[in-house]
Protein backbone atom coordinates (compact mmCIF):
# COMPACT_ATOMS: atom_id res chain seq x y z
CA UNK A 1 0.00 0.00 0.00
CA UNK A 2 1.25 3.47 -0.80
CA UNK A 3 0.93 5.74 1.97
CA UNK A 4 0.31 9.47 0.81
CA UNK A 5 1.39 11.83 3.36
CA UNK A 6 -1.72 14.75 3.59
CA UNK A 7 -4.75 12.02 2.51
CA UNK A 8 -7.66 12.43 4.10
CA UNK A 9 -7.32 9.01 5.83
CA UNK A 10 -3.62 9.51 6.79
CA UNK A 11 -4.52 11.84 10.24
CA UNK A 12 -7.11 8.80 10.83
CA UNK A 13 -4.73 6.54 10.50
CA UNK A 14 -2.31 8.05 13.16
CA UNK A 15 -5.07 8.20 15.37
CA UNK A 16 -5.73 4.49 15.03
CA UNK A 17 -2.00 4.13 15.66
CA UNK A 18 -1.97 5.46 18.83
CA UNK A 19 -4.94 3.72 19.91
CA UNK A 20 -3.48 0.29 19.94
CA UNK A 21 -1.18 -1.63 22.41
CA UNK A 22 1.76 -1.08 23.16
CA UNK A 23 1.34 2.91 23.45
CA UNK A 24 -1.18 3.24 26.38
CA UNK A 25 -4.50 4.36 25.40
CA UNK A 26 -5.74 7.00 27.21
CA UNK A 27 -8.39 9.38 26.08
CA UNK A 28 -8.61 12.71 27.55
CA UNK A 29 -11.06 15.54 26.80
CA UNK A 30 -9.88 18.51 25.68
CA UNK A 31 -11.07 20.75 28.40
CA UNK A 32 -8.93 18.86 30.42
CA UNK A 33 -5.66 20.22 29.05
CA UNK A 34 -3.85 22.94 30.22
CA UNK A 35 -2.78 25.28 27.86
CA UNK A 36 -4.91 26.05 24.76
CA UNK A 37 -4.36 24.22 21.77
CA UNK A 38 -4.69 27.19 19.49
CA UNK A 39 -1.43 28.17 20.92
CA UNK A 40 -0.07 25.49 18.96
CA UNK A 41 -0.35 23.92 15.24
CA UNK A 42 -1.00 20.64 16.32
CA UNK A 43 -5.13 21.57 17.02
CA UNK A 44 -7.58 18.70 16.21
CA UNK A 45 -11.13 18.62 15.67
CA UNK A 46 -11.47 15.35 17.02
CA UNK A 47 -12.82 15.66 20.90
CA UNK A 48 -10.76 13.60 22.28
CA UNK A 49 -7.10 13.53 23.04
CA UNK A 50 -4.94 10.45 22.48
CA UNK A 51 -2.08 9.83 24.50
CA UNK A 52 0.90 9.40 22.32
CA UNK A 53 -0.22 11.04 18.96
CA UNK A 54 0.44 13.95 17.56
CA UNK A 55 -2.96 15.83 18.79
CA UNK A 56 -1.58 15.65 22.68
CA UNK A 57 0.34 18.68 22.44
CA UNK A 58 3.82 17.08 23.74
CA UNK A 59 5.88 16.05 21.02
CA UNK A 60 7.77 13.39 21.52
CA UNK A 61 8.85 14.74 25.59
CA UNK A 62 7.38 12.55 28.39
CA UNK A 63 4.79 15.38 29.80
CA UNK A 64 2.82 18.08 27.77
CA UNK A 65 3.60 20.24 30.83
CA UNK A 66 7.30 19.76 29.75
CA UNK A 67 6.78 20.69 26.36
CA UNK A 68 4.64 23.29 27.45
CA UNK A 69 7.24 24.92 29.58
CA UNK A 70 9.58 24.83 26.83
CA UNK A 71 6.82 26.77 24.47
CA UNK A 72 5.92 29.10 27.07
CA UNK A 73 9.66 30.39 28.22
CA UNK A 74 11.98 29.69 25.75
CA UNK A 75 10.45 29.55 22.09
CA UNK A 76 6.55 31.85 21.83
CA UNK A 77 8.41 35.01 23.69
CA UNK A 78 10.91 35.02 20.96
CA UNK A 79 8.88 33.50 17.83
CA UNK A 80 8.20 35.86 15.24
CA UNK A 81 4.74 37.77 14.63
CA UNK A 82 4.53 36.43 10.78
CA UNK A 83 5.54 32.77 11.97
CA UNK A 84 2.59 32.83 14.96
CA UNK A 85 0.02 33.94 12.21
CA UNK A 86 0.82 30.94 9.75
CA UNK A 87 0.66 28.60 12.90
CA UNK A 88 -2.66 30.26 13.10
CA UNK A 89 -3.89 29.99 9.66
CA UNK A 90 -2.74 26.83 9.27
CA UNK A 91 -4.98 25.34 12.14
CA UNK A 92 -7.86 25.31 9.73
CA UNK A 93 -6.14 22.99 7.34
CA UNK A 94 -7.19 19.78 7.30
CA UNK A 95 -3.80 18.35 7.47
CA UNK A 96 -2.79 21.14 10.32
CA UNK A 97 -0.72 18.37 11.96
CA UNK A 98 2.02 18.50 9.13
CA UNK A 99 2.96 21.91 10.25
CA UNK A 100 6.53 22.25 11.42
CA UNK A 101 6.66 22.88 14.87
CA UNK A 102 8.02 26.24 16.53
CA UNK A 103 10.71 24.43 18.92
CA UNK A 104 12.53 22.63 16.30
CA UNK A 105 11.76 26.10 13.80
CA UNK A 106 13.87 27.84 16.30
CA UNK A 107 16.34 25.27 16.17
CA UNK A 108 16.37 25.55 12.66
CA UNK A 109 17.01 29.43 12.75
CA UNK A 110 19.81 28.43 15.20
CA UNK A 111 21.65 26.23 12.55
CA UNK A 112 21.58 28.80 9.76
CA UNK A 113 22.22 31.79 11.76
CA UNK A 114 25.58 29.52 12.77
CA UNK A 115 26.37 28.73 9.34
CA UNK A 116 25.53 32.09 7.71
CA UNK A 117 23.34 29.95 5.16
CA UNK A 118 22.50 32.47 2.33
CA UNK A 119 21.90 29.70 -0.34
CA UNK A 120 19.03 26.97 0.86
CA UNK A 121 16.85 24.62 -0.67
CA UNK A 122 13.68 23.09 0.73
CA UNK A 123 11.77 20.21 -0.03
CA UNK A 124 7.62 20.01 1.21
CA UNK A 125 6.23 23.40 1.65
CA UNK A 126 2.95 23.01 3.30
CA UNK A 127 1.77 26.51 4.46
CA UNK A 128 4.92 27.41 4.90
CA UNK A 129 6.12 27.80 8.37
CA UNK A 130 9.93 26.51 8.10
CA UNK A 131 9.88 28.27 4.39
CA UNK A 132 9.20 32.09 6.04
CA UNK A 133 11.47 31.05 8.76
CA UNK A 134 13.91 30.30 6.67
CA UNK A 135 13.27 34.00 4.67
CA UNK A 136 13.52 35.67 7.58
CA UNK A 137 16.40 34.35 9.02
CA UNK A 138 18.83 34.21 5.70
CA UNK A 139 20.14 37.76 4.73
CA UNK A 140 18.16 39.87 2.52
CA UNK A 141 20.17 38.50 -1.13
CA UNK A 142 19.87 35.18 0.32
CA UNK A 143 17.71 32.89 -2.26
CA UNK A 144 15.71 29.62 -0.93
CA UNK A 145 14.72 27.29 -3.49
CA UNK A 146 11.21 26.01 -2.17
CA UNK A 147 9.68 22.70 -3.41
CA UNK A 148 6.51 21.40 -3.09
CA UNK A 149 3.38 20.16 -5.66
CA UNK A 150 0.69 21.22 -3.39
CA UNK A 151 0.78 24.90 -4.15
CA UNK A 152 -2.65 25.50 -2.60
CA UNK A 153 -1.28 25.52 0.61
CA UNK A 154 2.00 27.59 0.16
CA UNK A 155 -0.83 30.12 -1.39
CA UNK A 156 -2.37 29.76 2.22
CA UNK A 157 0.57 31.21 4.05
CA UNK A 158 1.71 33.42 0.91
CA UNK A 159 0.45 36.18 2.31
CA UNK A 160 1.81 36.44 5.50
CA UNK A 161 5.30 35.95 3.30
CA UNK A 162 4.27 38.76 1.41
CA UNK A 163 3.58 41.55 4.17
CA UNK A 164 6.92 40.03 5.86
CA UNK A 165 8.16 41.09 3.50
CA UNK A 166 10.50 38.55 2.36
CA UNK A 167 8.93 36.97 -0.98
CA UNK A 168 11.70 38.22 -2.79
CA UNK A 169 14.14 35.78 -1.43
CA UNK A 170 11.52 32.74 -2.41
CA UNK A 171 11.69 30.92 -5.43
CA UNK A 172 8.29 28.39 -5.10
CA UNK A 173 8.41 25.57 -7.65
CA UNK A 174 5.14 23.91 -7.78
CA UNK A 175 6.68 20.33 -8.36
CA UNK A 176 7.36 16.93 -6.57
CA UNK A 177 11.26 17.25 -5.63
CA UNK A 178 12.77 14.83 -7.61
CA UNK A 179 12.44 16.21 -11.14
CA UNK A 180 13.54 19.29 -9.86
CA UNK A 181 16.99 17.92 -8.01
CA UNK A 182 17.51 16.01 -11.42
CA UNK A 183 17.40 19.54 -13.52
CA UNK A 184 19.59 21.06 -10.94
CA UNK A 185 22.11 18.56 -11.46
CA UNK A 186 22.26 18.80 -15.29
CA UNK A 187 24.14 22.02 -14.61
CA UNK A 188 27.92 21.39 -13.02
CA UNK A 189 27.57 24.97 -11.62
CA UNK A 190 24.76 23.63 -8.63
CA UNK A 191 26.99 21.26 -7.85
CA UNK A 192 27.96 22.63 -3.92
CA UNK A 193 25.80 25.90 -4.68
CA UNK A 194 23.47 25.18 -1.24
CA UNK A 195 24.81 26.12 2.04
CA UNK A 196 21.48 24.25 3.69
CA UNK A 197 18.67 21.51 2.95
CA UNK A 198 15.41 21.05 4.58
CA UNK A 199 13.98 18.07 4.03
CA UNK A 200 10.01 17.58 4.68
CA UNK A 201 8.40 16.02 2.01
CA UNK A 202 7.44 12.39 1.26
CA UNK A 203 9.58 10.01 3.87
CA UNK A 204 9.97 7.26 1.38
CA UNK A 205 11.89 9.29 -0.92
CA UNK A 206 14.49 11.15 1.71
CA UNK A 207 17.25 8.16 0.60
CA UNK A 208 16.66 9.27 -3.07
CA UNK A 209 17.07 12.90 -2.41
CA UNK A 210 19.70 11.97 -0.07
CA UNK A 211 22.16 11.22 -2.74
CA UNK A 212 20.70 14.53 -5.31
CA UNK A 213 21.98 16.33 -2.01
CA UNK A 214 24.72 15.07 -0.97
CA UNK A 215 26.06 16.69 -4.58
CA UNK A 216 24.17 20.18 -4.36
CA UNK A 217 25.11 21.07 -0.88
CA UNK A 218 28.85 22.11 -0.58
CA UNK A 219 31.19 20.66 2.03
CA UNK A 220 30.41 22.05 5.07
CA UNK A 221 26.69 22.33 4.49
CA UNK A 222 24.04 20.73 6.33
CA UNK A 223 21.05 18.41 5.29
CA UNK A 224 18.60 18.60 7.25
CA UNK A 225 15.42 15.89 7.55
CA UNK A 226 12.36 15.84 9.31
CA UNK A 227 10.09 13.53 11.26
CA UNK A 228 12.85 11.08 11.57
CA UNK A 229 10.99 9.82 14.47
CA UNK A 230 8.03 9.19 12.85
CA UNK A 231 5.40 9.90 15.91
CA UNK A 232 7.73 7.63 17.99
CA UNK A 233 6.15 4.73 15.81
CA UNK A 234 9.53 3.87 14.95
CA UNK A 235 10.15 1.58 18.38
CA UNK A 236 6.26 0.08 18.17
CA UNK A 237 5.79 -3.55 17.08
CA UNK A 238 4.69 -3.27 12.99
CA UNK A 239 1.32 -4.93 14.08
CA UNK A 240 0.14 -2.29 16.05
CA UNK A 241 0.89 0.35 13.45
CA UNK A 242 -1.20 1.51 11.33
CA UNK A 243 -1.05 0.01 7.58
CA UNK A 244 -0.94 3.69 6.39
CA UNK A 245 1.68 4.37 8.60
CA UNK A 246 3.98 1.58 7.85
CA UNK A 247 5.97 2.06 4.58
CA UNK A 248 7.32 5.18 5.95
CA UNK A 249 8.02 3.53 9.32
CA UNK A 250 9.88 0.49 7.55
CA UNK A 251 11.43 3.50 5.74
CA UNK A 252 12.57 5.58 8.41
CA UNK A 253 13.97 2.46 10.16
CA UNK A 254 16.41 1.87 7.60
CA UNK A 255 17.13 5.68 6.41
CA UNK A 256 18.14 6.34 10.18
CA UNK A 257 20.93 3.49 9.92
CA UNK A 258 21.76 4.29 6.63
CA UNK A 259 22.57 7.58 8.10
CA UNK A 260 24.15 6.64 10.87
CA UNK A 261 26.56 4.07 8.59
CA UNK A 262 27.10 7.25 5.72
CA UNK A 263 30.44 7.84 6.52
CA UNK A 264 30.33 11.25 4.21
CA UNK A 265 28.65 13.14 6.78
CA UNK A 266 28.64 13.69 10.51
CA UNK A 267 24.82 13.44 12.13
CA UNK A 268 23.19 14.38 15.21
CA UNK A 269 19.49 12.95 15.70
CA UNK A 270 17.57 15.50 17.58
CA UNK A 271 14.37 14.88 19.27
CA UNK A 272 12.68 18.35 19.07
CA UNK A 273 9.51 18.37 17.10
CA UNK A 274 8.90 14.64 15.75
CA UNK A 275 13.01 14.23 15.17
CA UNK A 276 14.95 15.37 12.80
CA UNK A 277 18.53 14.33 11.89
CA UNK A 278 20.75 17.22 10.81
CA UNK A 279 23.94 16.03 8.62
CA UNK A 280 26.95 17.72 7.59
CA UNK A 281 28.57 17.02 4.65
CA UNK A 282 32.27 16.22 5.16
CA UNK A 283 33.58 15.23 1.59
N1 LIG B 1 7.91 22.13 6.08
C1 LIG B 1 6.47 22.28 6.21
C2 LIG B 1 5.73 20.98 6.40
C3 LIG B 1 5.81 20.05 5.18
S1 LIG B 1 4.57 18.82 5.23
C4 LIG B 1 6.18 23.25 7.35
O1 LIG B 1 7.09 23.90 7.86
O2 LIG B 1 5.02 23.40 7.75
C5 LIG B 1 5.00 17.81 3.88
C6 LIG B 1 4.85 18.46 2.52
O3 LIG B 1 5.53 17.62 1.59
C7 LIG B 1 3.41 18.56 2.01
O4 LIG B 1 3.08 19.93 1.76
C8 LIG B 1 3.40 17.77 0.71
O5 LIG B 1 2.66 18.37 -0.34
C9 LIG B 1 4.87 17.77 0.35
N2 LIG B 1 5.27 16.70 -0.55
C10 LIG B 1 4.73 15.46 -0.68
N3 LIG B 1 5.36 14.79 -1.67
C11 LIG B 1 6.31 15.62 -2.17
C12 LIG B 1 7.29 15.51 -3.20
N4 LIG B 1 7.41 14.39 -3.92
N5 LIG B 1 8.13 16.55 -3.42
C13 LIG B 1 8.02 17.68 -2.68
N6 LIG B 1 7.11 17.85 -1.70
C14 LIG B 1 6.27 16.84 -1.45
CA1 LIG C 1 7.60 17.72 9.17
Amino acid sequence: MVCVVGAPNFAAALMVAYKRPPLRCILQPKKHLAFSPRMMNLQSNASDEVEGSPWDHKGLLQSKELYQYVLETSVYPREPAPLKEIRAITENHPDFYMGATPDSGQLIAMLLNLMNAKNTIELGVFTGYSLLLTALTIPDDGKILAIDPDRQSYEMGLPVIEKAGVEHKIDFKSSPALPVLDKLLEDKKNKGSFDFAFVDADKTSYGIYHERLMQLVKVGGLIVYDNTLWYATLVMPEESVDELMRPDRSFLLEFNKFLAADTRIQISQVTVGDGMTICRRLF
